[in-house]
Parts: structure tokens; sequence; C-alpha cells
């Protein structure tokens, strides 16, 4: 652990996380440096107004401060295969992330959420239900709140987002209930392949509590531990939290108990029944009534930019899934749909192999308009089997596919890719759409 006396440690990124982290030292007298390579990181000035007396070296790894360093708490958004790092690590530097410091320090159980896609859905649902069950809750980590702005003494619960990233540097969190909902390719342009990215993953269950599983995924269904509590969940066979079909009506259930009508949720595609089910999973391992839970679940607004219906205009629906990201969430989406779509796609594809993409096109799209960097990868994988249309950015997207939309149409913005090639965040990309659909003649 970390000490005052000894201990020197360097804070490595000055985002949020890195803001968080050196609030925490300073309030516990643990002496600390802070390194960015940016010139001017952007909450430079709330931190030197936070802490006007912190060790701050921008424009590069200093390294001098990597030298004295016993410690190294290393932001989400920094790879620790930077050379400065792995030559701290090599020469006897501890790397810890803030989800350890947390931990380490929480008097509340934990219940940790990853995932390559619905964490955030998950996290924000199972939070509604504990808060519905009147537990004091703290929400955050990778979706909000930094993870060690969480830490106060009344709080009951801890409830965690954790990013493969977070993870990588996590040893005992030790979670009371902690989940994979899935893993699909994402992050390759960091990490070798799958198999690595799966198992950083996996380190959230290190510790002794609930392990609740998608009997769905096989990557994570294997994740089971002998001896653990395990709970799983299923959209398409009898897990312990499972759909049942009675002609069109689908129930959520626990076993042989019908918990909820699946239209009672509020959510568009089957994925959300699936996150729904993982954390009505969660909540029953840490102990939360089934009314409070399912009565929050009934009540859930769905977040911003995943599957969000943003207008219907001239019979044409538009959904703004900017925030699928990589491509098991643009699958997803497709899947979703019974009637094909008109699909906006493209961006920067982290090194994903676009044909993953192709099958879940080819059956749920009529058209694909393609933009970004990467949109040729698509176009490439494609080849010719759908028909492609180009656009420089996705406002000329909105226009073309209000262009080649017939009455009845859906157009979807789910672009199996990140935005940074073109936008600031996916945030950008999804109100860019949603602004470009407001101005389409009614
Ligand atoms: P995350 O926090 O993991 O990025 P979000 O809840 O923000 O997850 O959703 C991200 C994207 O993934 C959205 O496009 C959403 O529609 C899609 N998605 C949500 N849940 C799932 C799921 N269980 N399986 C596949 N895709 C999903």
């Amino acid at each position: 652990g970390l000490d005052s006396a000894n201990s020197r440690v360097l804070v490595v990124g000055a985002g949020e996380t890195g803001l968080s982290v050196a609030r925490f030292l300073d309030a516990q007298g643990i002496r600390f440096a802070i390194v960015d390579s940016r010139a001017k990181p952007p909450l430079l000035d709330k931190l030197l107004e936070n802490l006007p007396d912190a060790a701050v070296f921008t424009g590069g790894f200093d390294a001098d401060a990597f030298k004295v360093a016993t410690h190294l708490i290393v932001s989400p958004g920094v790879s620790l295969r930077e050379d400065s790092i792995v030559k701290a690590h090599a020469q006897g530097a501890k790397i810890i992330g803030d989800i350890d410091l947390l931990a380490a320090c929480a008097a509340a159980p934990i219940v940790a959420i990853t995932g390559s896609n619905g964490k955030s859905t998950v996290t924000t649902m199972l939070g509604a239900m504990a808060k519905e069950a009147g537990k004091k809750t703290a929400v955050g980590g990778n979706l909000g709140t930094p993870a060690l702005d969480l830490l106060a003494p009344d709080i009951e619960l801890y409830i965690l987002e954790l990013s493969s990233f977070q993870l990588e540097r996590t040893e005992i969190l030790n979670a009371s209930a902690a989940t994979v909902l899935n893993i699909s390719p994402d992050h390759l342009d960091r990490y070798d392949n799958v198999a690595e990215y799966a198992r950083e993953k996996q380190k959230i269950f290190r510790g002794t509590g609930a392990m609740v599983l998608n009997a769905d995924d096989p990557l994570v269904i294997d994740m089971a531990v002998p001896g653990r509590k395990i709970s799983t969940f299923s959209i398409n066979s009898e897990a312990e939290f499972h759909l049942a079909w009675d002609g069109h009506k689908g129930y959520l259930m626990q076993n042989h108990k019908r918990l909820m009508m699946l239209d009672e949720l509020p959510l568009e595609g089957l994925h959300n029944a699936a996150n729904a089910l993982a954390a009505i999973a969660l909540g029953t391992a840490i102990g939360l009534d089934e009314q409070s839970m399912c009565k929050a679940l009934k009540k859930f607004k769905g977040l911003e930019h995943r599957m969000q219906r943003v207008a219907v205009k001239n019979g044409i629906t538009w959904v703004n899934d900017s925030k699928a990201t990589n491509i098991g969430a643009c699958v997803a989406a497709l899947e979703g749909y019974t009637r094909q779509v008109i699909l906006i796609a493209g961006g920067d594809a982290k090194g994903a192999d676009m044909n993953e993409l192709v099958p879940a096109i080819q059956r749920k799209a009529k058209s694909v308009i393609l933009m970004g960097k990467d949109g040729p990868l698509i176009e490439q994988a494609l080849n010719g089997s759908v028909p492609i249309y180009k656009a420089e950015n996705v406002a000329r997207a909105v226009k073309i596919a209000a262009e080649i939309a017939d009455e009845g149409d859906t157009v979807l913005l789910s672009p199996a890719c990140a935005s940074l090639d073109q936008y600031k965040s996916y945030k950008e990309r999804g109100e860019k759409f949603a602004t470009a659909v407001m101005e389409l003649n009614a």
C-alpha cells in the first residue's frame, strides 16, 4: 500500500481520473507529482485551482519524475506500453490503479460491471434499482464521476462501470458482485488480440464475490470459476435469468418465476432485455428486492446516443446510436430490427476487422451510407453486396438518407467505429446527427 513517509506517487495523465487521484493523494497526505504528454491538458487549470501546490509536468513525460517514483497511477487513456512506463516499471516502480485505491478505502460493498457493450446501460439500471430500494448508492467509474470522487463515509453501495483499461491496472477489487456482459472485438489498436482483451476484462472477478455471466457469450461463460457463487443470464436459453415467450408476449424470468413483461421495459432492442436481466442478476446477488428492481426498470428512460429515437418525419424514423463505437454494438442494433434499415456507419475502426459486420449488414440493411476514415474498410468488406453511398460527415449522411428513404423506413446511425477521426466524441457525432435531422424539411 501507499504510505506518507516513503511513497512517491507519479500520477500519469491529467484528465478526470488523474485529477480525482491527485485530490485523493493530497487528502491522504501522500507525496505525488503529475505528468501529462500534452502541453496543455484540458483540465490543467482546474487541477491547479484545486491543488495549487501540486508538482505538474506537461508537454512530455518528464524522465526525472519517473525516476524517483515508487508508484505509478496511470490514467486509463495512457497505454501501459508507453516507453517511460515500461522503463519505470522495470526499475521497480509499482503500477497501481485508482480502482485499487477505492477498493482499499471503501467501507461498503462494490458491484463492478464491464463488457464490450451495455456497461453504461446496466450500471445506470442497477443504480436506479438500488435507489428505488432505498440504498444510499454511489454510481460512477468509467461513466460519470471518477471512482475516487465517489468515496464518502455514508455510502451503502458502490456501483462501478469499469473499462478494460481500468481493469488492466487493478489488482484487488474483490467486488461483492461483478459481471462481464459480453466480449466483442474492440480496442484492438491497444491489445494484441481478442484473447488478451478478454483476459483484462476477466480481472473484474478477482476475489471471492458473486459472478454474473452471460450464457449467450462463450468467451464470458468460460470465465466461470469453480466454487464461486455464479448466476447466469441469457436471452436465448434457459439460464437462471432468461426470457420466456407466450406467443408474442415475452417475460423476464428468474428460473420458473415471471418477474415482469418484456413490453414493460421501455427500451428498444433485445440486447436491452439482456442488459435488464444482467442488472436483475447483479441486484439479486447483493440482496435488492424484486419489486424495487422491476419498478426501476419499468420507468428506466435509457441513455442518450444509445438506440435513441430522435424524430419521425415524413414517415421516416431516425435513430441515434452514435455510442455504437464497435462492431458488437452495431450488430446488436441491426439484429434488433425485423425490417431492413438504412444504416449510417464508419469512423475510426480502431483496428477491428470490418468483415465481421458483413452478415448483419447484408441481412438487415437495404443500403449503407459510409463516412469517416475507415468507411472504405466497410466498403471493401461489403464488396458490392449492398448499395453504398459516401458522405463527408454525419450531417451530409443525413441529407443523403433523406433523399433515398421511403415512407416507413428507419435510418439508423450506428457507426461500428469511434468518432475521434472527425469529432470530439460520440456525443458530438450524435448531436450533429440529431441537429441535421431537425433541420430537414418536414
Ligand atoms: P458501454 O458503456 O459498454 O459502451 P452502453 O450502454 O453505453 O455501453 O451502449 C453502447 C452501445 O452498445 C450502444 O450502441 C448500445 O445500443 C449498444 N448496446 C447496449 N447494450 C448492448 C448489449 N448488451 N449487447 C450489444 N450491444 C449493446
